[in-house]
């Protein structure tokens, strides 16, 4: 394992088998996780030899900036970062009234085919490791100077096909001795991977979750979400609450809204019908268009009436406010564009 992925007790195991007094293991994590050293040379309280050592066998690597997109409108950020195999991945900053949230990507690629969805084009590449989470928001938040508040896993990648790694981001991203960000600021977003929901449910988390619902019924969401063949709506539904009953969080549910195909009156009708009687906050979100796909945004006149349906019975929705409109590349679209080499280093996207 990677040495930034490791929990405090294990580097305190590794300080014991390497014979280095205990209160190093906290010096190191500390190093990593609240000071967020990118090289062992920074350490500079840690004895020499220590520190040659460290670095032969535990390479230190943070996600290594190739682009950023600044908007000029407001304070978002694009970052294309590349790992230490080469491979490219996507994060966001956005700056909201309380405070500042790193969109972070949980794989390379992903493999749940989503038919609107950039990110999943070319595939699932591999897992993230929990340091490569946690690094791009370390890498942010060197670069930037400015504390990450929150932190939402909505980048690419489904977090839920990446468990393991996942909870242990969540762990340390969220300890005393690291950034030390509170569950509650964590947004955890699933296309509707049921069983891995469920186990998600039983950790207790403060973590607020949510779910990528995109249409009201089996038929549609079968259409643009490949994962509702193997998981109906029902069984989603009976998941989410499940997930509300055993952490008393609410559930967010986001609807990418496509002309024609989802924002229809009778759409709204349905799922209105459908969250009704949940405890739920329901997020409308005006599709991204990816060249690769045809679906279009929806009329703003749609995207009103549609809340509006949803509002009269109570539900509560927002429409996601477009951050960053000029540096306008929908999610997994930077990365495919550098990687296919269509730019270069640098082209029109
Ligand atoms: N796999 C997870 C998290 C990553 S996707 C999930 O499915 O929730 C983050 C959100 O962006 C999801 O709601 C996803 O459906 C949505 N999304 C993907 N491509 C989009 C696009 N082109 N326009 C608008 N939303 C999109």
């Amino acid at each position: 394992m990677d040495i930034g992925s490791m929990t405090i007790e294990e580097i305190g195991a590794l300080a014991k088998q390497k014979g280095w007094p205990a209160f190093r293991a906290k010096q190191v994590y500390g190093w990593l996780h609240k000071k967020l050293a990118a090289s062992y040379d920074e350490m500079t309280d840690l004895p020499k030899a220590m520190r040659e050592d460290l670095a032969a066998e535990y390479p230190l690597w943070m996600p290594q900036k190739v682009v950023v997109l600044a908007s000029k409108i407001d304070e978002t950020r694009k970052y294309l970062f590349r790992l230490a195999d080469g491979n490219m991945i996507e994060s966001v900053r956005m700056k909201y009234r309380h405070g500042n949230s790193v969109c972070i990507s949980s794989q390379v690629g992903c493999r749940m085919g989503c038919t609107f969805c950039a990110s999943t084009l070319g595939g699932l590449v591999r897992n993230l490791t929990p340091y490569e989470m946690l690094g791009q928001i370390y890498a942010i938040t060197r670069e930037t100077g400015e504390r990450v508040d929150n932190v939402v896993v909505m980048g690419t990648g489904e977090p839920l096909d990446n468990y393991d790694n996942l909870l242990r981001f969540i762990a340390m991203i969220t300890d005393g001795n690291g950034l030390n960000i509170s569950q509650r600021n964590v947004t955890v977003s699933t296309c509707g991977l049921v069983p891995a929901l469920r186990r998600l449910a039983d950790e207790k988390l403060a973590i607020t979750p949510a779910i990528s619902l995109h249409a009201p019924n089996d038929e549609l969401r079968k259409r643009l979400m490949p994962v509702a063949n193997s998981f109906s709506v029902a069984e989603l539904m009976e998941a989410a609450d499940y997930y509300v009953e055993t952490t008393g969080r609410r559930m967010s549910f986001e609807y990418s809204l496509m002309e024609g195909v989802n924002d229809t009156p009778s759409c709204a009708r349905e799922l209105t019908k459908l969250l009704r009687h949940r405890k739920c906050h329901v997020n409308l979100i005006p599709i991204n268009p990816v060249k690769e796909r045809e679906y279009r945004r929806s009329h703003v006149t749609n995207v009103l009436q549609f809340q509006k349906t949803l509002e009269n019975e109570g539900i509560n929705v927002t429409i996601r406010r477009e951050l960053g409109s000029d540096i306008d590349a929908a999610c997994g679209q930077l990365r495919r564009h550098y990687e296919s080499g269509a730019g270069g280093e640098g082209g029109e996207l």
